[in-house]
């Protein structure tokens, strides 16, 4: 038995023959002898076909995966369209007389490189996909060339790079898992290998002649294991089904309450960023949606949505939610999100300068219109309100009476405002020390624990330089929100967690204990987070061995609540 280590992309288990994929690399011919107006016509022609597939396999991914996944067909498509691509592909046309073929590789050749030398995972990663678009291309140029044959009996698939338009053209019942040579957790093959539930390893230094050889895959384990023996054979079985086991239990608590074991209830509910993920937060067993964060819809605009527009999305995500409530935090636009139909100015500290609320209160038509919008929407269902970023409770009285006006204002016209419920983020440590104050002017908070770990360590979220000063799970965070929640119960107000903590599994149980309502986390955190929180029993006291509450660095903080 020989092991390999490679790098864990998608978890699960594959056992089967592997079957070793060479890309044929079909030669161009580079000089054509037609005229470059000729060739630019073949060029553009190709592109439409490259569109329309991509069209269609954007709505077959959109079926089988959800959004998320058939997106990067709708990048693609729209890379397509790229100004520096169409440039880098005219520029070899015309300057080299070349083939369309010849100039689509090179274009692809040219961006991909300029990807792969950027300082960042991400835009390495992208390199991959301007391979992709121009090997689709040079395939509708040259008829050559097209998905890998996994045969006729079900594989592990091993492949120098596969880019997620080859993934989705494998046939799925023969396809057990794949590796690559090349590739990166972050890259979108990845991101499909994921949602689709197949088990992968990338960075595996592979042999071309063990294809037909048998092999285990733990994409879990990062490990390829190559003639294996019958003892791993054995241990690997009982892991794939363990994780089956494991994957059928948890979409059986979709629609089991989030109780623990004694009796105490906790609302368990989504983070999306716009309509089209309501249907996931469902499929997760959502019990609401407990941040949408709104300005998602005005990152992308060229111009800011308007009211009709973003009434649009607002009542889309309350029809889909069917009646479980909607939390919908106003804009949360400045620091990092800057959305250039705001036309921001430039600050020298963004994330202390005019953003979330105070942008809002300081431009008031762009808020009214936002309000407007989403007074309308809750007559289609149960919607809440949020406002981001509070530190004074002028600002939530201020923010309070313009909703009111705006009201009045639709009532006035003869539309019919819905009824809202009323909250604040509390991401602040201002908003932690006068919750007991802004508890009295609202129905509830919503705990951001992103924020409130920048603002209370003074240690900024986009640094990267700043991950061990950063700890979310340093004891003043963990105490404001302890600190939080009894002056919010003290005054009636439910209280919520939405920052990246609520998912911290490692605290739930303390969460619980504090008294947390409710926990508001990325769709796929929802059902391993209801499993914890049905087999925890509150009587009795916490032992650190029960629920180590950590911080980073390691120090204990049993107690400090
Ligand atoms: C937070 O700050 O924790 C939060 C939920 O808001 P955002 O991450 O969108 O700033
Ligand atoms: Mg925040």
């Amino acid at each position: 038995m020989h092991t390999v280590s490679g790098i864990s992309v998608s978890g699960g288990i594959a056992a089967g023959p592997l079957r070793v994929w060479k890309r044929t690399e079909t030669r161009l011919s580079r000089v054509s002898r037609l005229a470059p107006g000729q060739e630019r016509a073949r060029f553009e022609a190709a592109c439409k076909t490259a569109g329309s597939q991509l069209e269609g396999l954007y709505r077959q991914v959109l079926a089988e995966a959800g959004k998320d996944s058939a997106a990067i067909f709708e990048i693609h498509r729209m890379m397509l369209e790229d100004e520096d691509y169409l440039e880098a592909v005219m520029s070899v046309l015309e300057t080299q007389g070349a083939t369309a073929e010849y100039a689509a590789q090179e274009a692809g050749r040219q961006l991909s490189a300029a990807f792969s030398a950027m300082n960042s995972e991400y835009m390495q990663a992208r390199a991959a996909d301007v391979t992709d678009i121009s090997r689709r291309v040079i395939r509708i140029l040259t008829g050559q060339g097209g998905a890998a044959a996994l045969g006729d009996r079900p594989v592990i698939l091993a492949a120098g790079e596969l880019t997620p338009s080859e993934l989705v053209r494998l046939d799925r019942s023969r396809l057990l898992g794949f590796l690559t040579r090349c590739g990166s957790a972050a890259s979108h093959t990845a991101i499909l290998a994921r949602t689709m539930n197949i088990p992968a390893l990338t960075g595996v230094d592979f042999d071309e002649d063990w294809d037909g050889r048998t092999a285990v895959l733990d994409g879990c384990g990062g490990r390829l294991y190559l003639d294996p023996d019958r003892g791993l054979l054995a241990a690997m079985e009982e892991k794939r089904q363990g994780l089956l086991r494991d994957r059928a239990l948890l979409q059986g608590l979709r629609d089991l309450p989030s109780v623990t074991l004694d009796g105490r209830e906790i609302q368990i509910c989504a983070n999306i960023g716009g309509p089209a993920d309501a249907a996931l937060a469902l499929e997760n067993g959502a019990q609401g949606v407990g941040l949408f964060r709104s300005e998602f819809l005005y990152l992308n605009a060229e111009k800011c949505p308007g009211e009709e527009e973003q009434l649009a999305a607002y009542r889309q995500a309350v029809r889909a939610m069917a009646g479980r409530r909607v939390v919908i935090r106003t804009l949360d636009a400045g620091a990092d999100k800057r959305a250039d139909c705001l036309c921001l100015e430039r600050e020298e500290n963004p994330a202390l300068g005019l953003r979330a609320i105070r942008l809002c209160l300081e431009r008031k038509e762009l808020f009214r219109t936002q309000l407007r919008a989403i007074l309308r929407a809750a007559a289609f269902g149960p919607v809440s309100i949020l406002f981001p970023m509070i530190a004074s409770l002028w600002e939530v009285r201020e923010a309070r009476a313009l909703l009111e006006d705006c009201r009045s204002e639709l009532q006035a016209e003869g539309a019919a405002p819905g009824g809202v419920r009323l909250g604040v983020m509390i991401e602040t440590p201002a908003a932690v020390m006068i919750a007991g104050e802004l508890a009295q002017e609202v129905d509830f908070f919503s705990i951001g624990t992103n924020d409130l770990t920048q603002y209370t360590l003074a240690a900024d979220r986009q640094d990267p330089r700043l991950e061990r000063f950063r700890d979310p799970r340093h004891p003043a965070v963990l105490r404001m929100i302890g600190y939080t929640v009894e002056a919010g119960h003290r005054h009636g107000c439910r209280v919520a967690i939405c920052g990246g903590l609520a998912a911290d599994r490692s605290l739930t149980e303390a969460f619980l204990r504090m008294g947390v309502d409710e926990l508001s986390v990325p769709p796929s955190d929802i059902l391993p987070l209801r499993r914890l929180v049905r087999g925890l029993d509150l009587r009795g006291e916490q032992t650190p061995g029960e629920c180590p509450v950590r911080s980073l660095n390691g120090a204990d903080f049993q107690g400090i609540f």
